[in-house]
C-alpha cells in the first residue's frame, strides 16, 4: 500500500458546455512536471460533481467534448513515472445524472429537490438509498477494475436530509421519525456511512491494496475503512482557526496518516488565484509540524493547459520541504495535555469555544491534542473541558479515573454539568454545587493573590455568560465575581449602556478543589469575543499550578509565534513558527514570515540526554545548556519557520 508523502490534488469539475475538454493535454509533459515537483501521490477526477466522467465508461456519462480516455492516459503515464494515482469520485453530487434521474436526487426535508442558494455545487445532491447507490458503486468498480490506481478518494458523502419515498419507507420500517429533521439527518448520515463502507468493500475486493479516503460524513465513523484522513482547509476562505483544530484532533483517531490539503488558490472555483509562496508553505509547515503530510489542491484546466506558473510555485515549495524530509518522515507529535471535546464533527469543525481553546494553548506554546471519546485519554496530565462540554456517564467515568490517578482537570462555563441531573455529574470532585444561571451583565471578576501573577489590580471583564455555584467544604475560591451597578438593559426610559463595576459579590468566578479547577464563566468564548489577554493570563496561571513542567518553555518569543514538538527514534524536533495572518479587507493573508532574534527554546528532557542540537537542514550546531531537567538553546535568527533538532546520544554496543 502506498504511503503518500508529497501530494497533489486536482479539482476538475467541468461544465458540460465546455467544448474542448482535454484538447491541449500533453500527458507526458504534465506528468513530467508533476514528477519534477517531487510529487509521489496524485488525486485526479474519474468523475466530477457535474456527474461527468473523464474515462471511457460503459455505465456513466463521459464528458461530451472529451474525445479520448483522459484518466486512462494519465494512469499509464503515472505508472511509468512512479507516481501513485488515486481516482476521485464525487459521491454526494452528480448533476448530469441527477438531471436525467430525478428519482436519484435528494428530496430535501422542506419538500424541494433544489436547494438555495442556487449558485453552488450543492444545489442538487444525491440520495444514497435510491438507484444512484448501485450506479455509483458500479462506476467505482469499473474504474478500479480497468485502471492501475493506488487510491480512491470519495468526496462529499454529506448527510443531506432526504425524505424521498425510498428513504421515508426505510425510515418507517426502522421506526425512525421521518417528520423530525434531526432524525432524518441522522438517518442520512447512517445511509452515507453504509454507502461508504459498501464502496470500500467492493473496491478492495478488486484491489486489496487500494488506499481509501472518505472525508465525509465523519472521520470517526469511517476509521475502519479509511486508510488515511484528508483534512481540507483553504485559510483564505475558511480562516486561520480551522486547521489548528483539525491538526490537533484528527491525528488522535488511531494510527492513520493524516493529509493536510491546502490550495494554491483563494477558494474552490477560483481558477485565477495563486497564493503567495509563504501563504501556501506556512499551511503545509503547520501540518508537517503536527505530523500531517502536505497536499496542494489546484484546478485542472479542462482543456489541459499546462499551468507552468502554478507548478513552478509548487516545485519551489516542495523542494524546500523535501530538504527536511528526513526529520519529517514518520515524525509523531509529542503532547502531554489535551482539550476534551466529545461533540459531533460539525461542532469540531465550527465551534468558537473550541477554536479559542486551541488558540490559547497555541499562544501559550503548550503541546496538546484535541480528543473525543474515540481516543485514549490516559497519557495526558491535564484534561481541559472548554465552556459547554455536558457530561455523560461515559465522560464522567473516564474523568473520575483520570482524577483518581492524581491528574488534573480544568473546566469552564457549563462543562461538567449533567443536564438531566441539573447539576455537576462529579459534584464531589468539582467541589461545587450548581445553583443556576448567573445573571450579571456585564460580569467582572477579581483574582486572589494565589493566581494573580501578571494581572492588573482592577476589576476585569469576562465577556461571556456563566453560572452560579455554591462552594462545598474544602474548595478554594480563587477568583470572585464583581457585579455592575446595573445590568445592561432598557428600563423603559433609559438604556443602561454604561455599567461600571460596583462591588464584590459572594459568587465564585474560579474555584479549585484538589486538582479540579472550574471557571464559572465561559472564558474561552470570552477570549474568542475580545481576545482578552487577562483571561488567557488567568487560565495560564491555573494551568501552571497543575502543569509546572510543560514540554517546552520559551523566552523572548511573542504570543503570535508557535512552537510544536515532534519525535522520531533518538531525536526530538522543535518547529518554530513566526507567521501572522493579516486581515486585508475580507481576506486573511500571509505574505511573508516575521523575523525573530535570539529566541530561547527550553525543551524538557524527560529521561533523554541530548548530545547535539542543530538547525535543519543545514545542520548548523547550536550551543546548549542542561538545567533542571531541560535543555536550553538560543536560536539566533528565524524568519517564518525554523526546525531545531535535539539529538540523543546513541549508545553503540560493541
Ligand atoms: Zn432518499
Amino acid at each position: 500500500m502506498h504511503q503518500p508523502k508529497y501530494c497533489l490534488f486536482y479539482d476538475n469539475h467541468t461544465m458540460k458546455s465546455v467544448p474542448d475538454v482535454g484538447e491541449n493535454f500533453d500527458v507526458q509533459a504534465f506528468t513530467e512536471r508533476v514528477k519534477r515537483c517531487g510529487v509521489d501521490y496524485l488525486v485526479f477526477h474519474a468523475r466530477c460533481n457535474q456527474g461527468l466522467a473523464y474515462y471511457d465508461t460503459r455505465i456513466g456519462i463521459k464528458h461530451p467534448s472529451l474525445k479520448y480516455d483522459l484518466f486512462g492516459k494519465l494512469s499509464e503515464a503515472c505508472n511509468k513515472k512512479g507516481i501513485a494515482l488515486a481516482a476521485y469520485f464525487n459521491a454526494g453530487i452528480s448533476h448530469e445524472e441527477g438531471l436525467y434521474h430525478r428519482d436519484w436526487t435528494t428530496l430535501y426535508f422542506d419538500g424541494r429537490s433544489l436547494r438555495e442558494p442556487r449558485l453552488t455545487p450543492h444545489v442538487r445532491t444525491m440520495c444514497y438509498n435510491s438507484g444512484y447507490r448501485d450506479h455509483l458503486i458500479a462506476m467505482v468498480k469499473e474504474v478500479v477494475s480497468n485502471y492501475a490506481i493506488a487510491g480512491l478518494m470519495v468526496d462529499c458523502l454529506i448527510s443531506y436530509p432526504c425524505v424521498c419515498p425510498v428513504c421515508v419507507r426505510e425510515m418507517k420500517e426502522n421506526g425512525i421519525d421521518w417528520s423530525d429533521l434531526d432524525s432524518v439527518t441522522r438517518f442520512s448520515e447512517a445511509s452515507a456511512i453504509r454507502l461508504a463502507k459498501e464502496i470500500a468493500k467492493e473496491a478492495k475486493k478488486i484491489n486489496p491494496g487500494l488506499l481509501i479516503s472518505n472525508n465525509y460524513p465523519s472521520y470517526e465513523k469511517l476509521k475502519d475503512i479509511n486508510n488515511y484522513y484528508d483534512v481540507v482547509c483553504l485559510p483564505a476562505s475558511d480562516g486561520y482557526e480551522f486547521l489548528p483544530v483539525m491538526a490537533h484532533y484528527v491525528r488522535t483517531l488511531g494510527d492513520l496518516p493524516v493529509i493536510n490539503m491546502t490550495g494554491r488558490f483563494y477558494d474552490w472555483g477560483d481558477f485565477g488565484g495563486l497564493l503567495p509562496e509563504e501563504a501556501i508553505k506556512s499551511e503545509l509547515l503547520y501540518g508537517l509540524a503536527n505530523g500531517m503530510r502536505p497536499n496542494i489542491g489546484g484546478h485542472f484546466h479542462p482543456r489541459g493547459d499546462l499551468e507552468t506558473a502554478v507548478l513552478d510555485r509548487i516545485e519551489k515549495i516542495y523542494t524546500e520541504l523535501q530538504a527536511r524530509e528526513e526529520w519529517y518522515d514518520n515524525a509523531k507529535p509529542v503532547t502531554d495535555i489535551c482539550i476534551v471535546y466529545p461533540k459531533t464533527i460539525h461542532n469540531l469543525r465550527n465551534d468558537m469555544e473550541l477554536r479559542s481553546a486551541v488558540r490559547i494553548l497555541c499562544e501559550l506554546k503548550q503541546q496538546f491534542d484535541v480528543v473525543t471519546l474515540s481516543s485514549d485519554w490516559s497519557k495526558y496530565q491535564v484534561l481541559i473541558f472548554p465552556d459547554s462540554v455536558i457530561f455523560t456517564d461515559e465522560i464522567a467515568r473516564r474523568v473520575k479515573t483520570h482524577i483518581d490517578a492524581g491528574r488534573s482537570v480544568i473546566s469552564t462555563g457549563i462543562s461538567g454539568l449533567n443536564i438531566q441531573k441539573s447539576g455537576f455529574e462529579l459534584e464531589k470532585e468539582w467541589g461545587i454545587k450548581y445553583m443556576g444561571e448567573n445573571d450579571l451583565n456585564p460580569a467582572y471578576f477579581t483574582v486572589g493573590k494565589n493566581l494573580s501573577s501578571g494581572l492588573p489590580e482592577m476589576p476585569l471583564s469576562l465577556y461571556s455568560s456563566g453560572i452560579d455555584v455554591q462552594v462545598l467544604e474544602g474548595t478554594r475560591i480563587e477568583a470572585i465575581l464583581i457585579k455592575p451597578y446595573q445590568n445592561r438593559l432598557w428600563d423603559g426610559n433609559y438604556a443602561f449602556f454604561y455599567n461600571p463595576p460596583q462591588e464584590i459579590t459572594d459568587k465564585p468566578a474560579l474555584t479549585i478543589n484538589g486538582k479540579v479547577a472550574h471557571f464559572s464563566y465561559k472564558i474561552f468564548s470570552g477570549y474568542y469575543e475580545k481576545a482578552s489577554v487577562e483571561l488567557r493570563r488567568l487560565f495560564s496561571n491555573v494551568l501552571n499550578t497543575f502543569h509546572s513542567a510543560p514540554l517546552v518553555k520559551v523566552e523572548n518569543l511573542p504570543a503570535f509565534a508557535r512552537v510544536f514538538v515532534t519525535e522520531q527514534p533518538n531525536r526530538q524536533m522543535v518547529h518554530l513558527f513566526s507567521y501572522i495572518p493579516e486581515m486585508r479587507g475580507n481576506t486573511p493573508m500571509i505574505e511573508e514570515g516575521v523575523e525573530l532574534h535570539d529566541v530561547k527554546i527550553i525543551l524538557r528532557n524527560n529521561d533523554k540526554i541530548f548530545s547535539k542540537v542543530y538547525l535543519a537542514p543545514e545542520k548548523t550546531e547550536l550551543s546548549f545548556e542542561v538545567l533542571n531537567g531541560y535543555t536550553k538553546v538560543s536560536v539566533p535568527e528565524s524568519k517564518g519557520y525554523s526546525l531545531i533538532v535535539f539529538e540523543q546520544q546513541i549508545k553503540i554496543e560493541i
